[in-house]
Order: C-alpha cells, then sequence, then structure tokens
C-alpha cells in the first residue's frame, strides 16, 4: 500500500487544513481529535509521510512516542484524568480511515466508557480542552 500524499492529516501538516494544534517538535505534530472518544483526546503524528504501524520507521516511531508520552502525562494532569489508553489502526481491514500513521491518545476516567467513534464534537469544548493541555505540558 503507497502513501497518499493527500489524505487530510498530510494536509493538515502543510496548513492546508485547519486543526488544532497541542503539541510539535521538529519530528511530530500533537492536535485534537475532533470526534472525540473522551474528553481531551487528541492525535499524534510524525510530520513525515508514513501510511500506518507497517510502513513506520524506527525513527517515526520513536519520536512519535516520545510525544505520546509527553501529552498522556499533560492530560492526566490537565484534567485529573485517570489512565490514558492509545490506539493505533492500520489499514481500512484494521479500522483505520485516515493513512497517514496516527496514534489516538485518549486520557480516561474511572466509571466513564469510551464513546461512541464518528461524533463530531463540540468544537469549543475541544479548544478549551487544548487549551489545557498546552498549559500542563509545561
Ligand atoms: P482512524 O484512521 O480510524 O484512526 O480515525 C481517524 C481519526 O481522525 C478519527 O478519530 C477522526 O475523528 C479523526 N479526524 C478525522 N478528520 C480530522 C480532522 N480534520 N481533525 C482532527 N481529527 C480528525
Amino acid at each position: 500500500m503507497s502513501y497518499d500524499a493527500d489524505n487530510i492529516f498530510a494536509r493538515i501538516l502543510r496548513g492546508e487544513i485547519p486543526s488544532i494544534k497541542v503539541y510539535e517538535d521538529d519530528e511530530t505534530y500533537c492536535f485534537m481529535d475532533i470526534m472525540p472518544r473522551s474528553p481531551g483526546h487528541c492525535l499524534v503524528i510524525p510530520k513525515t509521510s508514513c501510511r500506518n504501524i507497517l510502513d513506520a520507521t524506527t525513527e517515526q516511531l520513536s519520536a512519535c512516542m516520545v510525544t505520546v508520552n509527553k501529552v498522556a502525562n499533560a492530560a492526566m494532569k490537565a484534567f485529573g484524568a485517570d489512565g490514558a489508553t492509545l490506539q493505533q489502526f492500520s489499514e481500512a481491514a484494521g479500522g483505520q480511515e485516515v493513512f497517514h500513521l496516527h496514534f489516538h491518545v485518549l486520557p480516561r476516567y474511572e466509571g466513564m466508557r469510551m464513546g461512541p467513534a464518528g461524533t463530531m464534537g463540540d468544537m469549543d469544548e475541544i479548544r478549551e480542552n487544548a487549551a489545557k493541555l498546552i498549559s500542563a505540558m509545561g
């Protein structure tokens, strides 16, 4: 399977469509999922081309995991989360819908189930959660 340079996350990286940024470094970008399955749900992606876990390089994986670690800890602090779930889907059969490698970071709360996929979030609330995450990143 090849990489489609016009996938939505590649377009976000090029600034062609907006995103709600949480964090970036030289190799990775983190932004809010617009259909959050838990309060604070965000996505970590490499800045370089990669379809999914199957073609990822060691460098892309390492860089993403460093950012996942930062963001997950920030979420614990920002939202008083009780834990975190990390998800990654590869290929359509694996549940992937956007074909640029991404890791879902889902802050989790005691007694709260993950919400359904595909439900648009409240954008004001998502922006507020991004601001909380950013200030917790320090
Ligand atoms: P998947 O490929 O199954 O891991 O799902 C793609 C994820 O990207 C879903 O959780 C969507 O809610 C999310 N998503 C799709 N378009 C955007 C966008 N423009 N900005 C932020 N998140 C998005």
